[in-house]
């Protein structure tokens, strides 16, 4: 598992947090904000965005991804997720499970992601353990050459 240190876990609760005061979700009032941390160091963030076309809206994990392939990145390491569970930590929120397979588009098995709220960072699990025996890119045969 990749470890994280305590800034980058700190940083990537920052972002998160900010991304999710600017979630976009006047339907169901779930905001959520998340945040990458990619091969290099760099954290993007995103936050949902709703659609008054239901299946139109944006996840906030895809958003943050979306956010690190424009930086010219497509490998991440960790991401942390902030969504509306209480002080308590009831409700922590996981990624749903297409940002799941989002998730193993850009970084492996091991991927951390960490669950927050608005008071403390919760669980953290690995993509292995979200989204087990998964498929990905490296299930496709080799390309040909452009
Ligand atoms: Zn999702």
């Amino acid at each position: 598992m990749f470890n994280l240190t305590q800034t980058q876990q700190q940083d990537l609760l920052t972002a998160a947090r900010l991304a999710r005061a600017q979630a976009y979700a006047p339907y169901s009032g779930y905001r959520v904000g998340a945040a990458v941390l990619d091969d290099q160091g760099r954290i993007h963030a995103g936050c949902n965005v709703e659609n008054a076309a239901y299946p139109e809206g944006l996840c906030a994990e895809a958003a943050a991804l979306a956010a690190m392939v424009l930086a010219g990145t497509t490998r991440a390491h960790a991401v942390l997720v902030v969504g509306s569970g209480d002080e308590t930590g009831a409700g922590w929120t996981t990624p749903c499970g297409g940002c799941r397979q989002k998730l193993r588009e850009f970084g492996s098995p091991d991927l951390v992601i960490i669950s927050a709220n608005g008071a403390a960072i919760g669980p953290s699990f690995t993509l292995a353990q979200l989204l087990p025996d998964s498929f990905g890119p490296d299930h496709l045969p080799p390309r040909l050459p452009d």
